[in-house]
């Protein structure tokens, strides 16, 4: 290498994985952070922790045609984003909890993708703004997620069962909560916002007539504005021991 050149920046990480309750929460939150991820050369995957089966108006649509559907949806987005895999554990929508049972099978997938990095949904209802309320299963998952992190996907004698699967105990180092009050750390996504938007609209049966590029937008721009940057995706970090 010659003076004057710059080595390319290499990711902090290499490997990060998110878990959502729903096929398309990830596009909402941290989609943006994820195709920078993925252009980075980081390996990231998906776990969907629900089969999708309730969030329609339509009622020609059975349970397992949306299920389907929105499964077929979210591996779309998933190749536009870049990722290496989605996983769906396909827990009843609508009715998830945090369960041992929920805890366990996200601790699973911990345990076979190994991410340095893992980022989740809130576990606790914040009741910020006046349009949303929020949905108890982002709740769910998210509390599962962080429980399966610590100390079930560390411990080797919790779920004992999955290291006589094969699953060795597995420390994630780094998580970051998507959130929108409260927040501590920001990616600047400006470069990858329109991915971010093609792989929100591969959501076709969520998306719909919504003009949800214009509410991405306004989100990330928000939050953009809070670092100097034009889009920001933000973040609760915790860099664990
Ligand atoms: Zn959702």
């Amino acid at each position: 290498m010659t003076r004057g050149q710059r080595k390319p920046k290499q990711p902090k990480y290499q490997r990060a994985m998110v878990v959502v309750a729903h096929a398309d929460d990830a596009e909402f939150g941290c989609s943006g952070t994820v195709a920078k991820w993925c252009k980075e050369g980081m390996d990231v995957v998906y776990v969907i922790v629900t089969d999708g089966s309730k969030g329609i108006d339509d009622r020609t649509i059975t349970p397992q045609q949306l299920a389907s559907m929105r499964s077929d949806e979210q591996i779309a987005a998933g190749k536009i984003l870049g990722l290496k895999d989605v996983r769906f554990l396909g827990f009843p929508d609508a009715y998830l909890e945090p369960t041992l049972e929920v805890r366990k099978a996200i601790t699973r997938e911990i345990r076979r993708f190994k991410p340095d990095v893992l980022i989740t949904t809130s576990p606790t209802r914040t009741l910020t703004g006046r349009g949303y309320i929020g949905h108890p299963d982002h709740f769910a998952a998210g509390e599962a997620a962080l429980s399966a992190v610590y100390p079930a996907a560390r411990d080797h004698l919790t779920f004992p069962e999955l290291l006589a699967e094969g699953f060795e105990p597995h420390k994630v180092k780094e998580v970051l909560i998507m959130v929108s009050d409260k927040p501590d750390f920001w990616v600047d996504v400006t470069k990858t916002i329109t991915i971010a938007i093609q792989a929100l609209a591969a959501h076709v049966s969520q998306v719909g007539d919504w003009d949800a590029e214009k509410m991405l937008r306004r989100w990330k721009r928000a939050e953009g504005k809070k670092r100097g940057v034009q889009y920001a995706e933000a973040f609760k970090r915790f860099v664990l021991d």
